[in-house]
């Protein structure tokens, strides 16, 4: 792609650079940083996403008609940027954004988009994905959470788990199995499930970071209209697999600003933090390591715009975003790492730059395994990139 701006291009980023600067809200300083266990940070970050659905730049690759911007690829490399450089605050309806938005504009019935499309661009309804359960994580097509149609109902019972944002989800975009004869992948519908509905209870995991940001979910008789159904009764794995490749193509593009602040916070924070007797930033191997994360993070801006450069051809997302799911994970693995070797001691404090550093190398742990683990999105390059066999 060429990486240099159109006056129109440049224009869309002055729009947006303009905008930024007079909206952006002051910094979350009041610690729990990255917690999305509940609380004033959550409102905090929907009234954030609110104000950019109110300016106008929210979903903004969404089409025009469902209520996005229709966005250019570079409009949209432009806008990432633009959000990292303002220190923006990341989006808290990301599922809803990334995953279920597109889900829903390929394969929904007009009663869905009219109904769910607005509210997630707004930050008003905030979704979670059930789709993993205790024995059915990689093999996701296991899945045994069941639905039994019952007149113009499903009726659903089971168990899902590891499900992000669930405690304060609106709607869940629920995988569960409506034939139990057929071959895995073909007994499988994919619903949209209202979190309220009676039946449905949420108990939150503590994870070793302190946060409580994902849960396991029950159902138990739960009723859902069958009109929720996404896509079509018992082709679930279709409507899964469109979701994963969104999931997998949008979380490198949004995940970008989070890294490029954090880098940035460590890198001022290398000038301030002493390593004997002088600033960290002096020393020749904190250099070395600051350039290394640097280098490793344009390396992740320059493969998202080629991954978008092939969404925009193809239409549909590709292989290419197992690679940047493998890339930013382990990348950011390796910047905490290093912030942690920076910081020393500080990293560890909950009331050193709010904890920051402490939460983000705690749940940078969790990268390699949301949304595929390496091992899953390695095999996906093996096939269908490098065209090796099957594995067994
Ligand atoms: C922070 C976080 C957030 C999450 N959020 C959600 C969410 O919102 N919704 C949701 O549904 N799920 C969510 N998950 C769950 C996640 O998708 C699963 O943990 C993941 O798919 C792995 O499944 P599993 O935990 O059952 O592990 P398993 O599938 O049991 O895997 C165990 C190990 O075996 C390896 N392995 C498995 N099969 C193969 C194979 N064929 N070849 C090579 N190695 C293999 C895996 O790589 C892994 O190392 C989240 C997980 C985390 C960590």
């Amino acid at each position: 792609m060429d990486l240099n701006l159109t006056a129109d291009e440049q224009a869309f980023r002055d729009e947006f650079r303009a905008w930024l600067k007079a909206n952006v809200p002051a910094p979350w300083t009041k610690g729990g940083l990255g917690s999305e266990s509940g609380g004033e940070y959550v409102d905090y970050l929907k009234r954030w996403q609110r104000t950019l659905f109110e300016g106008g730049w929210a979903g903004i690759a969404w089409p025009k008609k469902f209520g996005g911007r229709g966005a250019t690829l570079m409009q949209q490399a432009i806008f990432q940027e633009e959000l990292a450089l303002a220190d923006a605050p990341h989006l808290i309806g990301t599922i809803g954004l990334s995953l279920v938005g597109p889900t829903i504009i390929a394969l929904g019935s007009e009663e869905q988009k009219a109904r769910h499309l607005a509210p997630i661009l707004a930050g008003d309804e905030i979704w979670c994905q059930g789709f993993s359960e205790p024995n059915a994580g990689s093999d996701l097509a296991s899945l045994g959470t069941k639905a039994i149609r019952d007149g113009d109902d499903f009726v659903v019972n089971g168990q899902k788990i590891w499900t992000s944002f669930a405690q304060m989800a609106d709607y869940c975009l629920l995988l569960v199995r409506t034939d139990f004869e057929s071959p895995k992948h073909k007994g499988i519908t994919c619903l949209l499930a209202d979190m309220k509905t009676p039946g449905i209870s949420v108990r939150p995991l503590r994870q070793m970071s302190g946060d409580s940001g994902f849960n396991e979910v029950f159902f138990s008789d739960v009723r859902i209209p069958v009109t929720q159904v996404l896509g079509q009764v018992n082709n679930g794995w279709t409507t899964a697999i469109t979701a994963l490749m969104n999931e997998r193509a949008n979380l490198g593009t949004g995940i970008q600003v989070i890294f490029k602040r954090n880098l940035n916070a460590l890198i001022a924070r290398s000038r301030t933090v002493d390593r004997n007797g002088r600033p960290a930033s002096e020393d020749p191997i904190v250099r070395q390591k600051l350039a290394q994360a640097y280098l490793e993070l344009e390396i992740l801006r320059l493969n998202t715009n080629r991954a978008l450069t092939s969404l925009s051809r193809s239409g549909v997302p590709g292989a290419e975003g197992s690679i940047q799911k493998i890339y930013w994970s382990e990348m950011n693995q390796r910047t905490q790492q290093i912030a942690q070797e920076i910081l020393g001691p500080y990293g560890q404090l909950i009331d050193f730059d709010g904890g920051v550093w402490q939460y983000a190398y705690l749940r940078s742990r969790g990268n390699t395994i949301e949304a595929g683990t390496s091992e899953i999105q390695r095999n996906i390059v093996a096939e269908r990139v490098l065209g090796l066999p099957k594995s067994y």
